[in-house]
């Protein structure tokens, strides 16, 4: 069941999402050569937990051990954080943050250069981002989430790089993770038809080879299975009269940091 969104908990779920946007932002600048994953937990859980009220929510989640997922290169998403996974020159690092505010939810992720990054590397970062800027101007009400699929899509493989099918966007707001699902790939004219109160993440996950993929013997990090690069970027987005409202912070995140 969809539970649709008042303009109240739209308002409370923004709060939980200016704390995702901040510590994200805190996350971006900390992510250069040296630092681990471990450490860039540790400081996104200690900013959180600095807010009243507010709490990591994917620690324990499904008994997932993070604040963070962080996922390195060709790891696509669920990385665990871990103080001897130190980031190199070229990285590019997934991070996923989920704050639970009074009792609501907001989600999202950006992929991080490390230091200097390969074009190639630079340029999946760049069409990921801008099919999550894609997916956000999609999400309007009347539209369908097939419309919205196929506008991520139809931008990711027009760019020569694959979608993952197996990963998909969610609703969030009382929890994590909510109905309905949110693909990256769809058929126009398809799919749950949105309206106001519908509060979604959209999430696409980009590979630049292959769309196959596989979890690793820690049962939590999904990899490309032909190990070429994944990125991912993700927002909570509310659909309202007035058009699509992003609720995890403008991405003053965009890639393109030089360093
Ligand atoms: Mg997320
Ligand atoms: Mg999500």
């Amino acid at each position: 069941m969809i539970r649709l969104k008042s303009v109240m908990q739209i308002e409370g779920i923004a709060a939980a999402g200016s704390i995702v946007a901040e510590v994200l932002e805190m996350v971006s600048e900390a992510a250069s050569p040296g630092v681990s994953t471990g450490d860039l937990d540790e400081m996104a859980e200690g900013l959180i937990r600095g807010h009243l009220g507010a709490t990591p929510a994917f620690k324990g989640l499904y008994g997932f051990p993070g604040t963070l997922c962080t996922s390195v290169n060709d790891e696509i998403v669920h990385g665990i954080p871990s103080f001897d996974r130190e980031l190199m020159t070229g990285d590019i690092v997934s991070v996923d943050c989920g704050v639970q505010l009074d009792g609501l939810f907001a989600d999202a992720a950006v992929t991080i250069p490390v230091g200097k990054i390969t074009q190639n590397a630079q340029r999946l970062l760049d069409i990921t981002k801008s099919s999550l800027d894609i997916g956000v101007a999609a999400a309007r009400s009347g539209s369908q989430l097939g419309d919205l699929g196929f506008a991520i899509q139809t931008h990711i493989e027009s760019a020569g790089y694959s979608v993952i099918r197996e990963l998909v966007g969610h609703g969030v707001g009382e929890g994590v993770h909510e109905e309905p699902q949110v693909p990256n790939f769809g058929t126009p004219g398809y799919g749950v038809r949105m309206e106001p109160g519908l509060v979604i993440a959209i999430e696409p996950m980009v590979n630049e080879g292959g769309r196959s993929i596989r979890t690793l013997d820690d049962e939590w990090t999904v990899v490309t299975a032909d190990g070429t690069l994944s990125a991912h970027f993700e927002h909570t987005v509310a659909v309202t009269p007035e058009g699509p409202r992003v609720l995890t912070g403008v991405h003053s995140l965009t890639p393109a940091r030089e360093s």
